[in-house]
């Protein structure tokens, strides 16, 4: 596909986000978030949901766990224009709740088919919540900085920049792990094992 007809697609569906009544989050938001950055991203990381300063700018990750991931991103040798960022939901849930099943069900179909069209070749996933919605089953404590193979993607969790900001460990952590994004960008896909399989418990793999 060539880029001009994929930025019509992402200017499409840009519009069908702000515009979007598929759940009950629209009543609460000022803007909807549908995401930003390079559409031919080979790294691209998923949060959560837009927080108080991403509703009012419509821009993800603006905020204070923003300045973290905008520095972490530099500290790897990239400009946040290189990566795309975006989140689960689009739409700022009420006082920052926890965005409910049938939220998440009516949001899906937007990243399903931002990850189809940028293909990236890294999904990095920003706390709990974006590991659990591609990797059902996963623990964060358990399966972050370890990447994780699925279909042609590299999965690679790690702790969220809001938990980070929370906690010092955490930060610790989130930094060392972050730093493994670098090798990750050129690493040849098939020398990552697929934990999942070697469990066989595929069926409980699911990127979407
Ligand atoms: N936290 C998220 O998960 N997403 C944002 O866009 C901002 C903060
Ligand atoms: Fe639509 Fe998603 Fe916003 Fe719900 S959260 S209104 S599904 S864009």
């Amino acid at each position: 596909m060539d880029l001009q007809t994929k930025k019509d697609i992402f200017i499409k569906m840009n519009r069908a986000i702000v515009t979007c009544k598929k759940c009950r989050l629209c009543r609460g938001r000022i803007n909807a978030v549908p995401g930003e950055g390079n559409i031919n991203a080979k790294v691209v990381f998923i949060g959560e949901a837009p927080g108080f300063e991403e509703d009012k700018q419509g821009r993800p990750f603006v905020g204070r766990s923003g300045l973290l991931l905008g520095e972490m991103i530099n500290k790897i040798g990239l400009k946040r224009t290189d990566v795309w960022i975006g989140n689960v939901i689009k739409c700022r849930p009420p006082e920052n709740r926890n965005p409910l099943l049938d939220e998440i069900r009516a949001c899906k179909p937007y990243l399903e088919k931002q990850m189809e069209l940028i293909k990236p070749k890294i999904i990095v996933t920003l706390g709990r919540f974006a590991l659990e919605f591609l990797v059902p089953k996963a623990k964060i404590s358990e399966a972050h900085g370890k990447p994780i193979r699925i279909k042609s993607y590299i999965v690679f969790p790690i702790y969220h920049p809001a938990a980070a900001l929370r906690n010092v460990a955490i930060k610790k952590i989130m930094i060392e792990d972050f730093m493994k994004i670098k090798n990750l960008i050129n690493i040849d896909i098939k020398s990552i094992t697929n934990e999942a399989e070697k469990k066989e418990d595929t069926a409980q793999l699911s990127l979407f």
